[in-house]
């Protein structure tokens, strides 16, 4: 795949263009941020924008501005499809390879499209992409749409509305300052968000502050009666039934952070959440430190992610999985030890 360069991109974006907007299955605050951010300086620059994703996001990111108008691929399939086919350019945002857009990955490998990958996760199918902004030492990709907008030569575009879509990139994606932002550049990117008029502590309260009766008692729930510890093996992890989500009139979102509240016991290195859904069970992994989960999720789960962050699917009952998952940890005894 020919490769430009970031002149070169600059010429392209000059004149109008088609333009769709990726990003991966269960998009997250970063990836609707990162998006939407992309799509507003796009709008901006005169061009036609869409952004698709594969499936829902939760309700508390519906409050980032323009979020009404996301294509859903599980819901347009069709209408996705086309956008994707008749595009001039398509932006590959926050994930790494086009198996992460799911029902479309196809559309997307086969268009003859220019194809621009913004992300930040380890290991980026490059040869997918005519032009590749990828760094895994970066909060978020949200932060690297800053980056890029700036290179391009239009800092002076990023308005409040793209400003609170890149600020909810980096908390979300950073656990509200926690991991991953251990670097002046990203405080410099947020010192001039704020400038911009963003109101951080009002978007904290916007994603972290609206749990409804429900989602606060499966949270309980997961914490009193379905968390298991190891402590040999400084893991603990937290599963959900089919039947357990149900009796909580589970919504997307509903569990989003529950992996990370094992990892604030001390001592405990590693965590995970199962998660019982139609087809599979779902597993997120978060760590601590130097503890690499994103290898467990590839080698064993049909996924990946980054260092201390992330998932994969399992075909096994919820219980096997368990078992499979539990079975593993000996041999990682010495690195979550350490
Ligand atoms: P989560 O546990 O929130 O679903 O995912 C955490 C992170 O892990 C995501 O932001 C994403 O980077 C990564 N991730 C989750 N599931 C998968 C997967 O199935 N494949 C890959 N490659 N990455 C995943
Ligand atoms: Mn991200």
């Amino acid at each position: 795949m020919k490769t430009l360069n970031l002149t070169e991109i600059r010429d392209i974006l000059q004149t109008p263009k088609k333009i769709a907007i990726s990003t991966h299955v269960n998009p997250d605050g970063d990836a609707i941020g990162s998006s939407l951010a992309m799509y507003n300086y796009l709008i901006k620059k005169g061009h036609t924008v869409s952004i698709i994703v594969p499936n829902n996001f939760p309700d508390f990111l519906s409050w980032l501005p323009d979020s009404e108008g996301i294509f859903v691929i599980k819901d347009q399939y069709d209408k996705c499809n086309d956008l994707i086919k008749d595009a001039d350019i398509i932006f590959s945002i926050d994930y790494n390879s086009p198996e992460r857009v799911k029902e479309i990955k196809n559309s997307i490998i086969n268009s003859n499209a220019i194809k621009i990958l913004i992300d930040h996760h380890p290991d980026p199918d490059v040869k997918q992409f005519n032009f590749v902004y990828s760094s895994v030492l970066t909060s978020s990709a949200s932060e690297l749409v800053y980056d890029l907008i700036c290179k391009l030569g239009d800092k002076n575009l990023i308005d409040l509305k793209i400003a609170e879509c890149i600020y909810t990139g980096i908390v979300t994606d950073t656990g509200s300052f926690s991991y991953l932002c251990n670097n002046e550049k990203t405080y410099n990117t947020v010192g001039d968000l704020i400038k911009l008029g963003v109101d951080g502590e009002n978007i904290h309260r916007l994603i972290y502050d609206t749990f409804s009766e429900d989602r606060i008692r499966l949270l309980g729930y997961c914490l009193s009666e379905k968390l298991r510890i190891i402590d040999k093996y400084a893991t603990a992890y937290i599963y959900l039934s089919a039947a357990d989500l149900k009796k909580f009139n589970y919504k997307i979102g509903d569990t989003e952070n529950v992996v990370n509240y094992p990892l604030s016991m001390k001592g405990i290195v590693m965590s995970a959440l199962f998660i019982e859904r139609k087809d599979v069970i779902r597993i997120s992994l978060r760590s601590k430190g130097d503890f690499r989960v994103n290898e467990i999720a590839e080698k064993y789960f049909e996924g990946g992610g980054h260092k201390n962050a992330s998932g994969g699917d399992s075909y096994l009952s919820l219980e096997d999985t368990i078992i499979k998952f539990e079975k593993l940890l000996p041999k990682y005894k010495s690195e979550l030890l350490r």
